[in-house]
């Protein structure tokens, strides 16, 4: 995809970055008309502790099956976030999470699941109220919906994300800081955060084994982390390796392809019927 291309230093025309062009409005009224006709669709990734070997619940990841090609996952939330589309597409997101919790509990599979909002969502006055009426019409446990926010997507705002947060952690919803030690991060302003999970980066964590550098920034921040009492999430986990390697750092869960690619709902309950493990349900 465009990830290898970029690699090989080939620059493609990108619709979605050229605000004005026809082609970027004919993309943002297919991407209107898409969540309108329910052609969206969330893909699920297990977490999995690595000392039990319990998968612990599932990120929601979102697909545009039309434009999967087109348009990659970031994206579409790119594109939303630029056109105002963010706030219905994260609350058919959040619907739709929850709906696929009941499945899983019919299913006798792991049920809490983890939803990705943007910055935008926590400046729409009437998010976390719309949250707790979500939580209370679809009967979910609180710690059985968690969301995602990464730490630089915040500093744009921080006193009402601060303030968006406590509330929606209030409701019964657990949080986590997703793509830590990507960016700027500021420890101080992520310690007031009412996060109790944080989830190592993907660029840290892919060439663990390779790269001694990176060996010694995930120790340490697996170490600070648990000092400072969070889950500690390391995400893009590739190889047998790495695993080891994580293990052996102490770190609590882990994420990636070596474990299983995000894929949907069926898809999923046939992947946990083979799991060798506690995690093992019978896919009926
Ligand atoms: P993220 O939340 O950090 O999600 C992790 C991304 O890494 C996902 O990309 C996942 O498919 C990918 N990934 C997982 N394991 C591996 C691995 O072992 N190797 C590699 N190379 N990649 C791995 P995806 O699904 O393309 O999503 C990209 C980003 O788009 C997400 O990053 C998240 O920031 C955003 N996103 C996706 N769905 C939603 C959504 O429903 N709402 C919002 N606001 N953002 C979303
Ligand atoms: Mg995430
Ligand atoms: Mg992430
Ligand atoms: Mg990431």
């Amino acid at each position: 995809g465009s990830e290898r291309a970029r690699e090989r230093g080939v620059a493609y025309y990108k619709p979605s970055k050229d605000s004005y062009s026809a082609e970027r409005l004919t993309l943002v009224s297919e991407l209107r008309q898409a969540l309108e006709l329910n052609q969206l669709t969330l893909y699920l990734q297990p977490k999995q502790c690595l000392k039990s070997g319990d998968i612990t619940g599932f990120e929601a990841l979102i697909r545009w099956p039309d434009r999967e090609r087109q348009v990659p996952p970031h994206e579409v939330i790119e594109l939303a976030e630029q056109t105002g589309l963010i706030k219905p597409l994260t609350r058919w997101v959040l619907r739709e999470a929850l709906e696929i919790r009941e499945k899983l509990a019919v299913k006798g599979a792991p049920t809490r699941i983890a939803v990705n909002i943007s910055p935008n969502n926590l400046r729409e006055p009437d998010f976390p109220v719309f949250v707790q009426r979500m939580m209370q019409s679809y009967q979910c446990p609180a710690g059985e919906l968690a969301f995602e926010v990464t730490e630089t997507s915040m500093m744009q705002d921080p006193a009402n994300s601060l303030k968006a947060l406590k509330a929606i952690n209030a409701a019964g919803i657990p949080l986590s800081i997703d793509d830590f030690g990507s960016g700027y991060s500021s420890l101080s302003y992520i310690k007031q955060l009412p996060a109790s999970e944080i989830k190592i980066d993907r660029s840290l964590i892919t060439e663990l084994a390779e790269r001694e550098e990176d060996r010694v920034i995930v120790r340490t921040t697996i170490e600070m982390c648990h000092s400072l009492g969070y889950t500690v999430v390391a995400e893009g986990v590739e190889s047998e390796k790495t695993l080891k390697l994580l293990e052996s750092m102490g770190c609590d869960l882990v994420q990636g392809y070596i474990l299983a690619r995000p894929q949907p709902f069926d898809r999923i309950i046939d992947w946990l019927a083979d799991q060798p493990c506690r995690s093992r349900i019978n896919a009926s």
